[in-house]
């Protein structure tokens, strides 16, 4: 294949050109950099789409039917704006505020998901009251949200536990995953972890 150095910003103009038109179709690195005339940052360009125009070009990482290495964008919707105009400093902020975990379900970023264990839980900045609602963008409108409850996947099954169920399911499970439990809690605890433990 002939390499052609397209103008700034050509590259990513044709990929986006690219992925509206195949919207629905899981496309690979190969087409997609062919669609990029071989630019080498290719990847980099699919990304800016995803990060800084909203486009939600789904990959491994988000729907475990699609391998490395392939992409797929399911709607020519992109995140409206207030979506993306959140700091990254906000972003984390909330993010560690929420311990990095899902404030519906429970899942940890990067773990497997509990409700679909062949997804890796991927975390995104929910609003507690809906901005159509007259929610803001402050830290204490924002919480994590995974992406299995984001898609509403998992709001209808999923209440928080009672205390009573829940130290049910903790006296059952085996010692292994009871000292996963504790060590969690002394993280996530760790003051009041000290002031229990004192003699
Ligand atoms: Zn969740």
């Amino acid at each position: 294949m002939e390499k052609v150095k397209s103008p700034k910003g050509g590259a990513k103009r044709k990929l986006r050109a690219h992925f509206l038109a195949n919207i629905g179709r899981v496309m690979d690195s190969d087409e997609l950099r062919a669609v990029a005339d071989n630019q080498s940052e290719w990847a980099r360009r699919v990304r800016e789409l995803r990060t800084e125009e909203g486009y939600l070009i789904l990959t491994h990482n988000d729907r475990s039917d699609l391998k490395p290495g392939q992409y797929l964008l399911e709607t020519p919707k992109p995140q409206p704006a207030f979506a993306r105009a959140i700091s990254k400093e906000t972003r984390a902020f909330v993010l560690d505020r929420n311990g990095f975990t899902c404030q519906m379900c429970g899942a940890v970023a990067g773990e497997p998901h509990p409700y679909e264990p062949s997804r890796k839980t991927r975390l995104h900045l929910g609003h507690v009251i809906d901005k159509s609602m007259g929610g803001t963008d402050d830290p204490s409108n924002l919480r994590a949200i995974c992406s299995v409850c984001n898609e509403g996947a998992s709001n209808a099954t999923l209440t928080r536990p009672d205390l009573q169920k829940l130290l049910i399911q903790i006296r059952r499970a085996t010692s292994q995953d009871q000292l996963e439990v504790l060590q969690w809690l002394l993280k996530k605890f760790p003051k009041q972890s000290a002031d229990f433990l004192k003699p």
